[in-house]
């Protein structure tokens, strides 16, 4: 199932999520249909394949808990040079991770502000210099419980960050100069706009 995903305006996407206590239970949240943990994560995946993403938190679909899924993709740059043509995104796929209650120790002091980042919950704003952690250790869950500890870096500590600042209500955009967000003004008021107008149609349709 492909979940619609929450825009850059909708006050999920400013909440801080809450941790997840029982991964066997039905993740129950008002105006959500009930969900196993293991089906949501399937949910997940196939929309953030379907929205091209390489990250996506539970709260960007509308679920203020602490979760978020990740995949590490082959062969990044074949997509760009495909005449228009995209391979489907699950073709591509080396790694897809599970992450469930994670948390974030950043290993070195160094920051890096490299890399252009992007969100599928603000569409169209791509920007460099966000600063992230090079270096970090996360642990979590995975979806038979059991916790892990990883030591990465570089890109995929950059995408762990991202996603976790989901979890606490940050978007990428909060770590970037004020001048920077005046050039997309209109555009973020278009998707707040857009945002509000798809909960009026959830409340609408008494969910
Ligand atoms: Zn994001």
């Amino acid at each position: 199932m492909i979940y619609p995903i929450r825009l850059y305006g909708d006050p999920v996407l400013r909440s801080k999520s809450r941790a997840i206590t029982d991964l066997t239970a039905p993740i129950q949240v008002p105006g959500f249909k009930p969900v196993l943990l293991e089906r949501l994560a399937e949910n997940m995946f196939d929309s953030m394949f379907e929205a091209r993403g390489v990250g996506l938190a539970a709260p960007q679909i509308g679920l203020p808990i602490r979760m978020f899924v990740m995949a590490e993709y082959e062969d990044e740059e074949e997509e760009e040079t495909h005449e228009g043509k995209k391979k489907p995104l699950r073709s591509r796929v080396k790694a897809q991770h599970v992450f469930i209650n994670p948390r974030i120790t950043p290993l070195a002091k160094k920051k890096d502000r490299s890399y252009t980042e992007g969100c599928l919950s603000i569409p169209g704003v791509y920007e460099e210099g966000v600063p992230r952690w090079r270096e970090l250790n996360i642990q979590y869950h995975d979806l038979n419980g059991v916790e892990h500890s990883e030591d990465v870096e570089d890109y995929l500590a950059r995408v762990m960050q991202h996603e976790y600042d989901h979890l606490e209500g940050k978007l990428f955009l909060d770590h970037l100069p004020p001048d920077i967000l005046d050039e997309y003004r209109k555009d973020l008021a278009a998707m707040h706009r857009k945002a509000r107008a798809y909960l009026k149609f959830l409340k609408e349709r008494g969910e």
